[in-house]
């Protein structure tokens, strides 16, 4: 991947590759977090209200691997998509949505990866 952590030209790439440049939402980085208070965090999020998909700053750190952000911006696009077709579990992480999710090809190494990086992301309460 030529952009590192861009996620406006891994936007641009993923919409173009996997959803046929269907999807029209907009994109950004999510504020930062207080580290200290929260006991976990959102790694992305879409919302339906704005078309907003958000991106958790943290994963711009560099201990995050590039894949990391990639996985995350896909499943919120995976979201945005199914939201934009009207599809009755767009919310929920159903069958066809897991079905979707894994045909990601960083699918495997990213939830690796979270499974066992965790903690990065949970601090003690
Ligand atoms: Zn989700």
């Amino acid at each position: 991947m030529q952009y590192k952590k861009d996620i406006f030209a891994i936007f641009e790439k993923f919409n173009e590759t996997f959803f046929k440049n269907s999807l029209n939402c907009r994109i950004k980085w999510g504020k930062k977090y207080n580290k200290q208070r929260k006991r976990c965090i959102r790694l992305g999020s879409f919302n339906i209200k704005t078309n907003t998909i958000r991106i958790n700053p943290a994963l711009a750190e560099n201990v995050v691997p590039d894949y990391i952000v990639r996985y995350v911006l896909y499943h919120e696009m995976v979201h945005a998509w199914f939201h934009k077709n009207n599809h009755k579990d767009k919310l929920r992480h159903c069958h066809n949505f897991k079905f979707l999710e894994k045909s990601f090809p960083e699918y495997e190494i990213a939830s690796k990866w979270l499974k066992e990086n965790k903690k990065i992301f949970i601090t003690a309460c």
